[in-house]
This record gives C-alpha cells, structure tokens and sequence, in this order.
C-alpha cells in the first residue's frame, strides 16, 4: 500500500516534533509537507530545527531529523504553498500543532478545510465549535459523523475539522466511558490533575517557577478538565446536532508539577444508583477494548486502560511509556469515604494527550473512509 502523504503545521514546534518522531515509521502516513511560523520558512527542516530538538531520544532522532530535514519548511499562513503541495502528491490532510492567537489558529483552521485541505487539529481553537468532533477514539469514534453535517453546513467538500481534547482529561476520560458503558451512571467527579512541564511547550514554565516547587494554576485548564469530557459523551441527535451529557459534574483542580512528561489525575467520583465494586471496576477497566484495538490502528494500545496493582504506582518515570505510550494507566483504586471510588490515573501528555492522539484519530478517519 501506499503511504498517505501528510503534512504537519507548527511542526517546529514540541508537539510537532512529535509527530515527526511517531511518523518516521508509520505504515499508513508518510510526511511530505512541513510548515511553521514565518521565521522557520525558507529553511530546511534540519535547519529550523537545529537546536530545538526536544525529544529525550535525541541520538534515535537523528535518522528522524535527516529523512525529513531536507524538506524546506512553509509559512503555515500561506495556504498557497499547501494546496501546490496537495497538487504535487504530498499532502492530503495536516496535523495542526501551532501555537498562535486562537482566533487566528480558528481562521487559520478553516482556510485549510475550506480549501480542500482536512485537518487534525491539537489546538483549543475549534474545541467547542459544535460541528468539529473532539475525538478520542476509543470513547466516540462515531462523532467522525458530524464531519458529514460539518461539510454539508459549510459547503467543504474534501477539507473538514476535527479536533483532539486537552491533554489534563485523558487520564480519566477513558476510564470513566468504560464504567459508562457497562450501564454505571457516573454523577459526580473530583480530579486532581498533577501535570508535566511538556505540556506548556518550550521553554515553557520558568525553571524559577518549577524548581522545588508546585505551581496551582494552569491558565484555561481547569475549564477544559471539565468541560470537554461532556462534549466527548455527547450524543448526535436525529438533526446532526451533537447534545452534550449533562453529567458526571466535575470539579478539576489543575497543578504544574515538576515531571518532563505524563499528566496524572487523583479522581474521586460517585456513581448513581448502580455502583460496582472494586473487582468489578479492575475487570471492566482490564477488559476494555474498543474500535482502534478491534481494527488493529498502527498506533492503538494493546490494552487502553492498564491497571496497576502496586500501591505506589503509577508513576510518570516508570509507567508513561507503557504500551506504546499510549494507554491509560490506572492504580490505587479503592473505596472513597466521601464519593464512591478513587483511583489515580496516568497519561503520556505528548504523546497520547497529544500528537498519538492525533495520529490515532487520523487512523480512525482512514478507516472511516474520511481520508
Ligand atoms: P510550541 O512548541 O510553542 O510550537 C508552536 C509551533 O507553532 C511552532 O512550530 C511555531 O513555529 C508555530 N508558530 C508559532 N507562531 C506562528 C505563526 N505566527 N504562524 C505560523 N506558525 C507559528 O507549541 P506546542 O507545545 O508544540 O503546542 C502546539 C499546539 O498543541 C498548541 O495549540 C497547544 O495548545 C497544543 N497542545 C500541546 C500539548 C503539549 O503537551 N505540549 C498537548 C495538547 C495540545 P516556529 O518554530 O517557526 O516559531
């Protein structure tokens, strides 16, 4: 088969980057386009990224680095230089990692789309435009419909939008859809998300800020915490129309921490009336598997949710990486006094929070037909 050729915006950036590094292998998609801020056009990749590489893998980055640096790098703004590229097979559809105003990343976004162009987006801009689906593809795959709707309204005819969720909610987010759906109503939720430093970008928070130290605040999250899993559990009515869930309500406390990399979440949470035990919460969660397990997604977890028995665990050293980083690892599970059950989880920020995220979704969209 040959490879979908794609091309990523901002991928000067940390979470370009990444994707530069999950796609250097991936049997489906090859990257033959890369765009970034003005000051990284005219340059060759290698060049642009000449001492920015912030990969741990530096040394196993460096055939990474050779076989897309001599790609010359575009202005993102210039969607000209896109659609040549489209013309001359190499790119059908863009990873958006840029990091800009969101009103101009929202502008940006559609120009793409509306010019034949799909995109897959990482930023926030698009998060709560009602007919872009947020994706996780394990939890609402089925959401790729609205791209249908998303055309249809807007008069797209090969470009459309969809976005990824923030990185603080994948932690919890998918363990809570497995209790769901196995009929347990989730009312009411308390997450405690303790996040890496990756997850600002480079530099990111001031080493002054980060040293011995916690930071309680990370501007927007806490309203994405707990916002965005209701758009994610929402149901598309019979006029196309997504319906967010009206529960679980949920309460987020989000801190900077000093980890490099992995978001963990301490949730608390009450069941409805019907409340499984902690046998049965280890089961459902060990057991779950959903469309991108079933169909075999190049970047798909073996298992999406990894319960730990340790007391101690998970920790962001030493569980992040576990199946391709892209699982949910979940420990400390048991009674809570004061809601029903706790437990904490743990999410590679960059890679499954982030650009695997986006190449997961990518996946779902070719196997969906969409691209
Ligand atoms: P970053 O390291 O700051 O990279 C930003 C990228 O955007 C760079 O390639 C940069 O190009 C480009 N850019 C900046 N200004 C531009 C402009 N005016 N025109 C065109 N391109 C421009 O940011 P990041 O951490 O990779 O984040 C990228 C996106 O992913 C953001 O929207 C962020 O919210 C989202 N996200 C990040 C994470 C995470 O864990 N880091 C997780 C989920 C979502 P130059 O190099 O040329 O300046």
């Amino acid at each position: 088969m040959s490879k979908i050729p794609v091309g990523i915006l901002g991928a000067t950036g940390m979470v370009g980057q990444m994707y530069i590094s999950l796609l250097a292998d991936h049997p489906w998609f090859e990257v033959r386009y890369v765009a970034a801020s003005p000051r990284s056009a005219g340059k060759s990749y290698a060049q642009a990224a000449a001492g920015r590489w912030h990969l741990d893998n530096f040394s196993s980055s460096a055939p990474i680095l050779h076989s897309v640096g001599e790609i010359m790098v575009e202005d993102a703004n210039d969607i000209s230089k896109a659609l040549e590229a489209r013309k001359t097979g190499r790119c059908d559809f863009v990873f958006s990692a840029l990091e800009m105003e969101k009103e101009q990343i929202k502008m940006l976004e559609e120009s793409y789309a509306a010019a034949g162009i799909p995109v897959v987006s990482n930023a926030s801009a698009h998060r709560w435009t009602t007919d872009v689906p947020m994706l996780i593809a394990e939890v609402n795959p089925h959401h790729a419909e609205l791209i249908t709707i998303q055309r249809k309204k807007r008069g797209w005819d090969k470009g459309f939008i969809v976005v990824k969720p923030n990185c603080s909610i994948q932690s919890y987010t998918t363990p809570l859809w497995a209790l769901m759906q196995k009929g347990y109503e989730i009312k009411r939720l308390l997450a405690v998300t303790l996040q890496a430093v990756s997850g600002a970008g480079y530099p990111g928070v001031s080493s002054w800020d980060m040293i011995d130290n916690i930071v309680p605040y990370i501007g927007g999250e806490e309203e994405k915490s707990e916002q965005e899993p209701l758009k994610i559990f929402g149901v598309i009515n019979q006029e196309g129309i997504l319906i967010n869930a009206a529960e679980p309500q949920i309460s987020a406390h989000c801190n900077r921490v000093p980890v490099s990399s992995g978001h963990t979440a301490c949730v608390s949470l009450e069941f409805g009336a019907k409340k499984p035990s902690i046998e049965e919460v280890k089961k459902i969660w060990t057991e779950f598997r959903a469309l991108p397990q079933e169909a075999h997604f190049p970047t798909a977890p073996e298992c999406p949710i990894i319960v730990r028995e340790e007391a101690d665990r998970p920790q962001p050293r030493k569980d992040r990486d576990m199946d391709k980083s892209m699982a949910v690892i979940v420990g400390r599970i048991r009674p809570c006094p004061v809601f029903d059950l706790r437990f904490a989880g743990l999410s590679h920020n960059t890679i499954r929070g982030a650009a695997g995220g986006g190449v997961l979704s990518a996946e779902l969209l070719k196997h969906k037909g969409y691209i």
